[in-house]
């Protein structure tokens, strides 16, 4: 049973000596495909490269808003190069952090709402990362999707690796989001994100390991995460919506395939 690992930062150093391995790892557990976000424009540019190097691997390239610092109309000129490679299928991870106090609020507003623009032209999707700042999160994605292309219409992006309220699912439901499963959805005491998991509606919902963080049960606290563990988040997704392994791993390859327009795999 195949499956896509639809968020994994590849291009980090955890994984500099043994990046054959673990994308063959993951290959052998039938994980073929892998999403490498970009978290900065250096870090972009090494998810072209692994995407050249590796024919499963595909980019998303962005700036996130921990490393917004600096950000200017150069920087977004060279995330909108960088978004013109072949294997380029969103732009993230984008979105805003209160929680590390590395960037100021409005550094971190305008960085997003400059790649979110960014983003509608190209009429690519979006990775969106939120910690701690659902309500500006979300309030800043209504005004964007409301005047989206009609090619994103129905996928707009991904709210990912999902953690904050039920309130803040519901949101990003309305507005078209899918929304990202991970590791955290395997550990005992969360009960709370299971519930939101077993809600979301069978054709939004991804599955990701948010590599090399968020390892899941029962690797749990090993570092790095590595895509082939996607399984086992997705086998818990599938008993906590009580679907069949089979059924639910071909929806979430299904729902990736459509928000990030992969090509169909061959064999
Ligand atoms: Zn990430």
């Amino acid at each position: 049973m195949r499956l896509i690992d639809s968020h994994c930062h590849l291009d980090f150093n955890s994984y500099d000596d043994i990046r054959d391995d673990v994308i063959c790892e993951a290959a052998d557990a039938g994980v073929t495909r892998i999403i490498n976000p970009g978290t900065d424009l250096e870090r972009s540019q090494r998810a072209l490269e692994l995407a050249d190097t590796y024919p499963g691997v595909f980019a998303a390239v962005g700036v996130h808003p921990t490393s917004t610092v600096g950000f200017s109309d150069e920087t977004l000129a060279q995330v909108r190069a960088m978004a013109d490679h072949g294997k380029v299928v969103a732009i993230g991870e984008i979105g805003l952090d209160y929680y590390w106090d590395t960037a100021p609020k409005d550094v971190q507003w305008a960085a997003f709402e400059a790649q979110l623009a960014l983003a509608a032209e190209l009429e690519l999707p979006v990775i969106i990362h939120n910690r701690d700042a659902s309500d500006d999160v979300l309030s800043i994605l209504a005004n964007w999707a409301a005047d989206l292309p009609a090619s994103l219409k129905d996928r707009p992006g991904v709210l990912h690796s999902f953690s904050a309220p039920q309130s803040a699912a519901d949101r990003g439901l309305e507005l078209g989001f899918y929304l990202g499963s991970t590791g955290p959805v395997t550990f005992k005491k969360a009960d709370d994100l299971r519930h939101i998991a077993a809600m979301v509606p069978d054709d939004r919902i991804l599955v990701e390991t948010d590599g090399p963080f968020l390892t899941p049960v029962p690797f749990r606290g090993r570092r790095p995460n590595k895509p082939a563990y996607v399984r086992h988040i997705a086998e818990r997704l599938a008993a906590v919506r009580t679907v069949s392994d089979a059924e639910f791993f071909a929806q979430a390859t299904a729902n990736t395939e459509h928000l990030f327009q992969l090509p169909a795999e061959t064999e």
